[in-house]
């Protein structure tokens, strides 16, 4: 409390500056439905920040009608799978983190897609010739990284835990866009056109995203019917609907056999799904991975997601210096420094918890962060990629400098998405879900209206007996999704999280450290160019922080260059969405100003 109290005189100041600034819409939450982009609202009653406003109109519709957060955030999940299909879905997996105020708890739900029972060691190497498939375009389009499915059932297992609607109700807003469709933005066709070559691969998937053999025009209204209907048989029968029977049939057929448009010339790996693995998924209850940062408590995710842990150490690390009597490019390179520390222990340590003992306690241990923090030179960037900790015996005393090791190839595409979503009683829903790439596999399944994803690229492609995230039967590959729930005095002060990636990790961290560290509003610490050191020689910035930063980094010995991938046209890091919770009650709802096209905040009753 004592940090962030101090800051609110100059956040209070900064909102009234943007709303004043015309990022306001109208009261009325129904005036609100439609392709209204606003990044930031601020009142009463319940709010809610996505990437998209049909989305948060379905979230904002739910509060209304007496739902809580749980239920909000169900609603506008499955509002994503229609207006973001290539993002998230029933198709994927992700993870749930809840603020329950009644019990004054944060619970978290593990909704990550597990391997096959019977995927091989070697799945990832091409029969036909005993080496490695390629990643593209081998790996990422194929029934082989295509893992079981977790987001139906984390849909039902948070209403179940902390709802109070039917998965029947809170599937109604999403289904009543699919059946009358949405407008195709400049982002969608973009990502369409990005996809096109895997998407024509396949019969279904050509079909749903490319009528007449092209991305939909920007304006023009896009339905399906297919994915209405399948939300209907989810809202009928529950996840069992899903799981098992006809359309768990389905699931396992294409995978194992997609279906490939005649003459396309991409490869397609076949898959190992069998209705036995859909009948066997469950998601998984787990406490979070908190940890304390200047007095604030911070809840993230545990694994299977290395996000919580290394979000944690970072901060760990960090709140052993004094950020905000620092010069900004002084802060920026403790950031950059923590962060590759973290992403060195989040290598060596983190995977699967059923499958690979991962030290959670120590690798959110402060102390290990303090031992960790004498890695820095506040004046020099250490040479990349820095060696990874030693959790058996840390005692937060500065060990001597350790050998380097190998730079390690980071495979994570930019895609997801991710919700933030508060209610009039106080309960706060944060959830990250995805595809993994935007497209997924790029295979829908046929005549059921989604994608299928390709989380099994989240899988080290390699096999080593002592790597966390080797490849094994049932198990799940490491996230960085990094859904974060910030308790002060016990009580939500700030909720935030965003796609894309291992960066991630580096998005919600920087975020955090604008907000908190470096006196900025919520809104502005999204908005702010963002830099990723993820242990690699460079860090991967946007061209606006290059612009502001580069010099100023480049005494410090930060090499930077722009971010982006071959996967995307753009150079951005990060889609974050947050809910900030003012002392006087009212909730701050921010998105993306400019990034993917920019995001939705919404609130139930309006103030300035
Ligand atoms: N597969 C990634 C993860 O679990 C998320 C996908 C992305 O954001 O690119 O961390």
């Amino acid at each position: 409390m004592r940090y962030v109290r101090r800051r609110l005189a100059a956040v209070t100041a900064a909102l009234a500056v943007s709303v004043l600034n015309g990022t306001a819409t109208s009261p009325a939450f129904a005036d609100q439905r439609g392709t209204d982009k606003t990044s930031s609202a601020t009142g009463y009653g319940g709010a809610v920040s996505t990437v998209d406003p049909e989305a948060s109109a379905a979230a904002i519709e739910v509060l209304h009608d007496g739902g809580n957060a749980a239920d909000a955030a169900v609603a506008a999940a499955a509002t994503l799978g229609v207006t973001e299909p290539y993002s998230a879905g029933i198709g994927g997996g992700g993870y749930f983190v809840f603020y329950d105020a009644k019990r004054g708890r944060v619970g978290t739900i593990d909704g990550r897609e597990t391997a096959p029972a019977v995927m091989p060691h070697d799945a990832f190497t091409d029969p036909a010739t005993g080496q490695p498939y390629r990643f593209t375009p081998e790996l990422v389009t194929s029934g082989v990284s295509v893992g079981v499915p977790g987001t139906p059932a984390t849909w039902e297992r948070a209403l179940d835990r902390w709802g109070t609607v039917s998965l029947h109700d809170a599937l109604e807003p999403a289904i009543d866009v699919a059946t009358r469709g949405f407008e195709v933005d400049e982002t969608f066709r973009q990502q369409t056109l990005d996809n096109k070559l895997r998407f024509e691969a396949f019969t279904s998937t050509s079909r749903l995203f490319l009528p007449g053999g092209d991305a939909p025009a920007v304006g023009s209204v896009l339905q399906n019917h297919d994915l209405a209907e399948t939300y209907r048989l989810l809202a009928k029968q529950g996840t069992r609907g899903f799981y098992r029977g006809p359309l768990a049939a389905e699931i396992a057929a294409t995978v194992q056999a997609p279906p490939k448009t005649p003459g396309t010339t991409l490869p397609v790996p076949v898959g190992h799904m069998t209705t036995a693995d859909l009948a066997a998924y469950r998601v998984l209850d787990q406490a979070p991975a908190p940890v304390d940062y200047r007095g604030l408590d911070v809840y993230g995710m545990a694994p299977s997601s290395s996000g919580g842990t290394t979000v944690g150490e970072a901060l760990n690390i960090l709140d052993t210096f004094n950020l905000s009597e620092m010069s900004a490019p002084g802060a920026l390179h403790h950031y950059l420094e923590a962060s590759a520390l973290a992403f060195a222990d989040r290598g060596k340590y983190v995977g699967d918890p059923a499958f690979v003992e991962v030290p959670t306690a120590a690798l959110t241990d402060p102390r290990f962060g303090k031992e960790r923090s004498c890695q820095i030179d506040p004046l020099h960037a250490a040479e990349k990629p820095v060696a990874p900790g030693e959790v058996s015996s840390y005692d937060g005393v500065c060990p001597a400098a350790a050998a380097t090791p190998a730079d390690e190839k980071d495979t994570e595409d930019l895609s997801t998405t991710n919700l933030t979503v508060a209610d009039k009683w106080g309960n706060v829903a944060e959830y990250t879900l995805t595809i993994e790439q935007t497209g997924g596999s790029g295979i829908v399944v046929p005549g059921r209206g989604f994608l299928l994803n390709n989380e099994l690229t989240d899988f080290s492609t390699v096999y080593d007996p002592a790597d966390p995230n080797r490849i094994e039967p049932g198990k799940r590959p490491r996230s960085s999704m990094s859904p974060t729930i910030i308790l002060e005095d016990g009580k939500p002060f700030l909720a935030l999280g965003s796609p894309g990636g291992s960066t991630i990790i580096t998005t919600v961290l920087q975020t955090i450290l604008n907000r908190v560290d470096l006196g900025m509003s919520i809104s502005e610490a999204i908005a702010a160019p963002r830099a990723s050191q993820r242990n690699t020689a460079q860090v991967a910035a946007e061209p606006e922080f290059i612009t502001a930063y580069g010099s100023q980094l480049a005494p410090y010995g930060h090499e930077l260059t722009p971010a982006g991938d071959a996967f995307t046209s753009a150079a951005e890091i990060g889609a974050a969405t947050a809910i900030e919770f003012m002392p006087d009650g009212r909730m701050v709802a921010a998105a993306e100003p400019v990034r993917r096209g920019g995001g939705s905040a919404m609130v139930l009753k309006r103030s300035q």
